[in-house]
This record gives structure tokens, sequence and C-alpha cells, in this order.
């Protein structure tokens, strides 16, 4: 059996956890109610107070908190903590924390003790890199931290310390894949194995793509930094269906995002997440925008964690065109795969008259020796097949659509802002 960080944990019956969770929910609640002012606030508005709190049932009862609460109570408004007890955006206790999920989550996809780590995720105050950098250390894993960019260097750095793990964004392992083909490095010939691949939505297309290129499992990776950073859910090495969510810190819902009403298990919707245990920045039902599906059916390798289904898109980055809701993923879905279509996409968005105009920019692939009106052709009606809007091809040369070395810009949103 694979490595495993927390094994009795990672395995605890859902009872078990149910119990652990709302005892943790009890003490997150009081904490947010006794030193967070906009928490105690709300709370009392809803007429609800931390003793009301006596089952998970309760949950629904609590209001919501949403990214501008954080932009209106900038920089320190939100914490539970003084700031002299901040060690960064977290207590060292929370640090502590986030190093043991980074850990059991990188295990969870098939990291072992003394396996090198290359770290290409960015390195600041983005909290990919540093949450990786303390996770494969704390699981005793080797660590190159190099941060993104530099990519040639990166190649080169791969090969001389034999990692057996890469750490990118999806998008910027695709642009070191290329790289490397480019340079006539194969690195489907070096130690690689595993590459734990977060902080973008990407489809099951791009997984399918970076696995065949950079001869590795590619393994989806969950988090975000006002919750805690990556390492909130990792899908497991075994089944690579869904992500493991660490329900013994976190609590996982699903909303329907206009009603706010929990959806039925299964359901799509946007996630809402509660954590349990962190101190600093305690966080009651905040509203991720992040759009998925929840499971609770028993995964192949055992653990008893619920699965967050693959995450579409962000509410933030669909696009209604002509009525259709469109996900830029969902386009990534359409065209990566296609034989004379490189794994690179823009998406630009327009509008003409009273009408949204999508424009897909898409890159011909280098060995291809097809017409570009031809390429453009067969995108745009697989696109229309697919997802059901018309949007109109623009076929680029290799190279031409702009590389990210962190977190990939796939829309370029070019209608007036609403006043
Ligand atoms: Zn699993």
């Amino acid at each position: 059996m694979a490595y495993r960080f927390a094994p009795a944990v990672e395995s605890m019956p859902r009872a078990r956890l149910a119990a652990l969770q709302l005892k943790r929910l009890r003490q997150t609640v009081k904490n947010a109610y006794e030193n967070v002012p906009l928490h105690r606030k709300r709370m009392r508005k809803t007429g609800i107070e931390p003793g009301d709190i006596r089952s998970l049932e309760d949950l629904a009862r609590l209001p919501f908190t949403v990214k501008s609460d954080l932009r209106d109570h900038y920089p320190f408004g939100m914490f539970a903590r003084p700031r002299a007890q901040l060690a960064r955006g977290y207590t060292l206790k929370d640090i502590a924390t986030w190093s043991d999920l980074m850990a059991r989550s990188m295990a969870c996809a098939g990291v072992r003790p003394g396996d090198v780590v290359h770290n290409a995720y960015g390195y600041g105050l983005f909290t990919g890199g540093l949450g990786t950098h303390y996770g494969a250390e704390r699981l005793g894993a080797t660590v190159v931290p190099m941060s993104g960019g530099a990519t040639e260097r990166q190649i080169v750095l791969i090969q001389d310390f034999g990692a057996r793990v890469l750490c990118a964004t999806p998008s910027y392992a695709l642009a070191i894949a290329e790289v490397a083909e480019k340079e006539g490095v194969d690195l489907r010939r070096s130690k690689l194995k595993i590459g734990i691949f977060g902080a973008e939505p990407w489809s099951e297309a791009m997984r399918r793509e970076i696995q065949a290129r950079l001869g590795l499992k590619a393994i989806d990776l969950y988090g975000l930094s006002e919750i805690l950073g990556p390492g909130v859910a990792s899908e497991c090495v075994e089944a690579q269906a869904g992500l493991h969510g660490w329900e013994d810190h976190f609590i996982f819902e699903v909303i329907d995002p206009l009603s706010g009403k929990p959806v039925a298990e299964g359901a799509q919707g946007e996630l809402v997440i509660t954590t349990l245990t962190k101190e600093a920045l305690p966080m009651l039902r905040y509203r991720t925008r992040d759009i998925t599906r929840l499971s609770t059916e028993r995964c192949a390798c055992g653990r008893s964690h619920l699965r967050i289904k693959r995450i579409t898109g962000r509410n933030d980055d669909m696009l209604i065109i002509r009525g259709v809701n469109v996900y830029p993923s969902q386009v990534e879905a359409a065209l990566v795969g296609m034989p004379d279509v490189a794994p690179h996409y823009q998406l630009v968005v327009e509008r003409k008259g009273a009408m949204d105009h999508l424009t897909v920019e898409i890159e011909i692939a280098p060995a291809s020796a097809a017409a570009h009106a031809t390429v453009a052709q067969a995108a745009k009606h697989q696109i229309k097949a697919m997802i059901g809007v018309t949007a109109e091809v623009v076929v680029k040369n290799p190279g031409e659509i702009p590389r990210s070395q962190g977190k990939a810009v796939r829309v370029r949103d070019l209608r007036p802002k609403a006043p």
C-alpha cells in the first residue's frame, strides 16, 4: 500500500469524523464570535449564538462569509488574534496544521519520505510555493525550492537532482514540457513519476495531455489562501477520481449560488467551506465561488473523507455568451486532444452591439501540416458540438499564445465595465 501520512485519521469512520467535526465547529464558532467583530455582528443579526450550534445541521443557520468581507476588513479586521501573535496570516500553530495537511495531501498524491520534490509553484505572497515547501519538508522529502520562471534551468535541475515529484500549476507544467521538447530533452525518461498540479481549474483532457508529455501521474490539488492555502483537498494516486477534502479540518457544503440553499449530494453548485481548526483566521461558511459536486461514495483507496469532484470553474470566470453559460475549462476540454491543436488557448470576450462575442484563440500544433482555416473550422465545430455556443476561432502559429509561469490567464474580457 502507498505511504500514508495520517493513516488513522484518513480512514476514520464517517460517524466518528462527524462527531469530531461538531466538537471543532463549536470551538470555531466560539472563536469567531468572541474575537472577530464581523462574525459577531452577523450572528447577532441572524439571532444565533455560539451555544445554538448543537448539531452539524445547525451549520446551515450560520451566515455566509464572502470574498468582499476580506477586502472590506483589510488588512487586519478579520483576524481572531492580535497582530503580534501572527506569523504571516497564520499563528505558528496554524502553520504547523497547514504543514501537516500539505504533507498528508502530498502523501495522498503518491509522494514518499525521501523523494526529491521539485517545487515550481511561485514563492512569495502566493501560498502555493511556501505551502508545498513546508508540506514536503514535513513529509520528509527533499525540496528543490525553484519557484516559477527560468524554465530552461528548471529542466536542468529536474534531471540533475532526479526529481520524482513535480509541483506546479497545470499550465506551467505544460510550458515546462514544451520547452523541454524544444530543447530535445525527453522528460518522460527522467525520474519524474508524480505531478501535483493545482491553483487553477483544469480538465481531464489536460490531465491526459500532461501525463503523456511528462510521463507521470498528474494529481489534482485544491486549496485557497482565504481558507488555508494548498492542502485543503487532494486526489489520491490510487483512484485519481476527485479530491479528498480533509473533513477533520474543514466542513464542505455545496449550495445553489443563487438561492444560497444547500443542494442534494452529487448535484452541482458552489463550494462553501468552514474551517474547523484555524486560530488566526476562522472562516464560517466561506463562499469559494468554485463550481463542483461532492461525493461521499467510498473511494478505492479506502480513505473515508468525501471527494470534491473536479472544479469546473469559478463563478467569476463564467461567461454568458448569448445566453449560454460558458467556463474556460469547458473550452479547454473541447480543444485539448484535437490532433492539430496545441494545448494553449485564450478566450477573448467583446461586446458587439448588445451581444457578447466570443473569440477563441488557439495554436496550431507544431507538427501539424493542416491549413489554419481547416483547423479553425474543426475547432469551431467542436466547441459548438460540446458546449453549444458559436465562437469565432483564430488559429495562431506555435508559441504565439502567451505561456504562464504561474496561474494562466485564460480570459481577456474586453467588454465595457458596468458603471
Ligand atoms: Zn481515494
